[in-house]
């Protein structure tokens, strides 16, 4: 699994593997944040005074294409004025649309089961309107107990809006493996006890502090089969992982586009709703962004909902914010979800063997072992008196390899395919045992 042969903790195999690598191009279309010690000066192969960025699940890096669509969009508004909703570089009236057929290969859907609107939060906030609809039979809402807290909030929140008690009502799966992580049998045992009472399964795709993958197609079969209605949260799948959801069956899904997908701060989010609910008549909050597009502008005082995940839209989109979004997506086109997946797979593997071969005395994984478990991410938990971590963290940062810290104890690391190399991998190696040494 981990203990690939071919695998050596050298800087020659690390540079040779990465001049093999196909993907190895699309690190140039990514600025790498610089990094300036006198440390790294003196390591011969790294010093290229750019930081080891590993936290591509936190903010992905900046494509320098982005520049110069934003300058793009700001050139349109300044010739055209309101004229660039339909004569711009890329008109922004239909603008929305140029991201639905790259969005919806990037996570396996039909192109009219996808739209990027909003923040992740907000789209929660709006499926879960559509689609937690309890009633006093059928009312609670199946969680991981470790939830990002913004779901956590949402669907407390919703429980309360319906008037019940989200004591009663919110039932959280705890972990039950050895790491923390949980069981797909776990996840039938609780669908088993308490199905019938569940209205709305609420699970990550990826799981943002521990990094297990769920298994989407299997918890879709599993809470259906008991009359639930299954949404994913894929903050931290989306552009990490292959994904096929419209084949999974899930009802809806929702993601940001910061994190793995490269489009800046607080960029569009995006959000999936599944090809049979695409003419339901199901509940929502309506604004004229989401009416039937053929007469949105006789201005008629009916709301008729387009078909499909555009019909949740509330609002005209923001070009500016759509601008990186586009480029981004272009990226993952060109780069194939395949070929991005297979280097993952090798990159994450690689990490995890130097980390097991290398530092197993100073940290443990806690991300499940099968790569089919895991994306690219790895959450480390630091041995050692309470405080080491913290001050592994600071080291790692001090010398320019980024990841990210998670109280009281995770620091997470996450090698990109798109712009992480080896010998990204084989410096936080390096970087951990000097450390460890000092
Ligand atoms: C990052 C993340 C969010 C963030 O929500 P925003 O609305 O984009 O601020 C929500 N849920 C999960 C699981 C996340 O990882």
């Amino acid at each position: 699994m981990n203990n690939a042969p071919d695998f050596a903790a050298d800087e020659p195999w690390a540079l040779a593997r990465d001049a093999a690598d196909p993907l190895a191009p699309f690190r140039g279309e990514f600025l790498i944040p610089p990094h300036h010690s006198s440390e790294q000066v003196a390591a011969g192969a790294l010093a290229n005074g750019q930081q080891v960025y590993m936290c591509g699940n936190s903010l992905g890096l900046q494509p320098r294409a982005t520049r110069q669509a934003l300058l793009d969009e700001l050139d349109d508004w300044a010739e055209l004025g309101v004229e660039a909703h339909f004569r711009g570089k890329h008109p922004w009236m239909p603008y929305h649309e140029c991201v639905r057929e790259p969005l919806a290969e990037l996570v396996g859907a039909e192109p009219a089961e996808v739209v990027a609107m909003n923040s992740l939060s907000v789209n929660l906030h709006l499926m879960l309107v559509s689609f937690y609809r309890p009633t006093r039979e059928r009312c609670a809402i199946l969680i991981e107990k470790s939830a990002f807290p913004s779901d956590r909030y949402a669907v407390e929140s919703q429980i309360h809006f319906h008037g019940f008690d989200p004591a009663t009502v919110l039932i959280e799966l705890a972990g039950d493996e050895a790491n923390g992580t949980l069981s797909d049998a776990a996840i039938a045992r609780a669908l088993d006890e308490h199905g019938s009472r569940i209205a709305l399964v609420l699970l990550p795709g990826v799981q943002y502090l521990s990094g297990q993958v769920f298994d989407l197609k299997r918890i879709t079969e599993l809470a259906h089969a008991k009359g639930c209605v299954v949404g994913f949260d894929l903050a931290h799948a989306a552009g990490n992982l292959p994904l096929s959801l419209h084949d999974s069956g899930c009802d809806f899904a929702v993601w940001c586009s910061y994190k793995y997908l490269n489009s800046g701060p607080g960029a569009v989010a995006g959000c999936f709703v599944h090809a049979r609910h695409a003419r339901a008549t199901l509940p929502r909050f309506a604004g004229w962004w989401g009416h039937d597009q053929s007469t949105r502008f006789q201005m008629g005082p009916q709301f008729m909902p387009t078909p499909g995940a555009d019909g949740w839209q509330l609002s005209n989109p923001p070009i500016l914010a759509l601008a990186p979004l586009r480029v981004s997506l272009d990226i993952f086109h060109r780069a194939g979800g395949t070929r991005l997946r297979q280097k993952s797979l090798a990159l994450t593997a690689y990490l995890a063997w130097l980390i097991e071969t290398q530092l197993s005395h100073i940290v443990e994984i806690v991300t499940p072992r099968e790569p089919e478990r895991r994306g690219c991410q790895l959450s480390l938990r630091i041995k050692g008196e309470r405080g080491a971590g913290r001050a592994l963290f600071e080291h790692l940062s001090a010398h320019g390899v980024i990841g990210d810290w998670r109280e009281p104890d995770t620091i997470r690391v996450a090698p990109t395919p798109l712009y992480n190399r080896f010998i990204d991998c084989l410096r936080f190696a390096q970087v951990v045992a000097a450390w460890h040494r000092a």
